[in-house]
């Protein structure tokens, strides 16, 4: 048996070494309350209306009439109908059979690339580490676009030769640096993936941070639908981290060498994954209503306002920002010459908060730190 020696990989060990260093500290220090601005996974509880929405759906397995075996493996219609409706409010046409519920964009993103063979990815560097670590796991050859002051933090194809097709990495809002592309930036790179016949992988897992003009969605833009993936999640818009919800739509018009995308997902979901459950879908389409929205916006506003504060916070420190209002993070400039982990270990001791060392998230993250405003007011006004 010949295994994949590619697990064998030096993984970028950053986010583990973060929690030894801050057990290590609280175990040194017992009577210090630690601020954890790290962790990007949300904190604040579900609102009631939510939780009973689901708690209610799942009730029904309790009664023999109302019971249910396995879900539809791609979602449940009702689901889907209510996704295809957010597009329809953002002027996007979105068949139900081009929507995939699955249990998170995490899993999709990675697992999309079973339908490749061989391929170039291109990925932002920093960005979101799954993207490096699957494409890594699957022998593919690896093209980083660095993102820096001079680039706006912005990838773009420029720097791509035209005779070839990559599979392309586009997360906007971008984990960690909070970069947006803009409508005229993500058309660029429909062009030049239709150009090269690339396929483009759009994760917009915190679209509902965005709050200017910048697109929500990659097939607001003509043509995309011939080029496109798009991954969504419910975790940071709706709390379902824990819960686990998301979904990829892969469009009918995406052909490559005479084969539907859309027809390869379906398989592929079909054999490898066995769907989300029934309740967790009821909970998903509930926060997709206006009463819904209405609702998860207040925990988007909550973080939202902890970005502001922890920028003026930090500001006062010397840290200079990049323009990241669409995003539940702040990417920080280190204000001297000290690098990420020094300056980790300097605000762990001094200040006694727990940031992410940009290097977590590639080599262009040197020199930078990220905060993550998915934490407790009372954490961030204590710092
Ligand atoms: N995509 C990005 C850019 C993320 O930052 C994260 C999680 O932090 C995910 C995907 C994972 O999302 P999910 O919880 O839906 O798996």
């Amino acid at each position: 048996m010949k295994l994949n020696k590619n697990y064998e990989f030096k993984k970028n060990y950053v986010f583990t070494e973060v929690s030894e260093k801050v057990a290590k500290f609280k175990q040194q220090n017992k009577d210090i309350k630690v601020y954890n601005l790290g962790i990007g996974d949300v904190t604040r509880e579900m609102d009631k209306k939510l939780v009973e929405v689901m708690v209610n759906s799942l009730k029904r397995q309790e009664n023999p009439k109302t019971f249910l075996g396995y879900p539809p493996e791609t979602g449940y219609d009702f689901l889907k109908q209510a996704i295809k409706k957010n597009y329809n409010d953002m002027n996007i046409n979105i068949d139900t059979d081009e929507i995939f519920v699955s249990n998170g964009a995490g899993c999709d993103v990675t697992n999309i690339l079973s339908l490749f063979d061989e391929q170039t990815a291109v990925i932002a560097d920093p960005t979101y580490p799954a993207y490096f670590d699957s494409n890594f796991l699957v022998g593919n050859k690896i093209i980083l676009l660095p993102l820096n002051k001079e680039n706006n933090y912005k990838m773009s194809p420029n720097a791509l030769k035209k005779d070839k097709s990559y599979l392309i990495y586009i997360c906007s809002p971008n984990n960690p640096t909070g970069a947006t592309l803009s409508k005229e930036e993500l058309k660029q790179w429909v062009d030049f993936a239709n150009q090269t016949q690339s396929i483009i992988l759009f994760d917009n897992a915190y679209q509902s941070f965005i709050v200017d003009d910048c697109p929500k969605s990659i097939y607001c833009t003509d043509d995309a639908k011939k080029c496109a993936i798009e991954i969504s999640s419910f975790s940071k818009s709706a709390g379902l981290t824990n819960l686990r919800c998301g979904y990829t739509v892969v469009p009918k018009l995406l052909t490559r060498q005479n084969q539907m995308l859309n027809k390869m997902w379906f398989i592929h979901q079909c054999t490898f994954f066995n769907g989300v459950p029934y309740h967790i879908q009821k909970g998903a389409e509930f926060a997709l209503s206006k009463e819904g929205q209405k609702i998860c916006q207040k925990n988007i506003n909550y973080y939202r306002q902890n970005v502001k504060i922890l920028k003026n916070k930090l500001a006062k420190l010397g840290f200079s920002f990049i323009g990241n209002t669409n995003s539940p993070y702040v990417w920080a400039k280190i204000p001297n010459q000290m690098t990420s982990w020094k300056y980790f270990d300097y605000l762990l001791n001094t200040y006694h908060v727990v940031c992410v060392p940009g290097c977590a998230f590639g080599e262009n993250g040197e020199g930078y730190v990220r905060f993550s405003a998915f934490a407790k007011r009372s954490d961030i006004l204590a710092f």
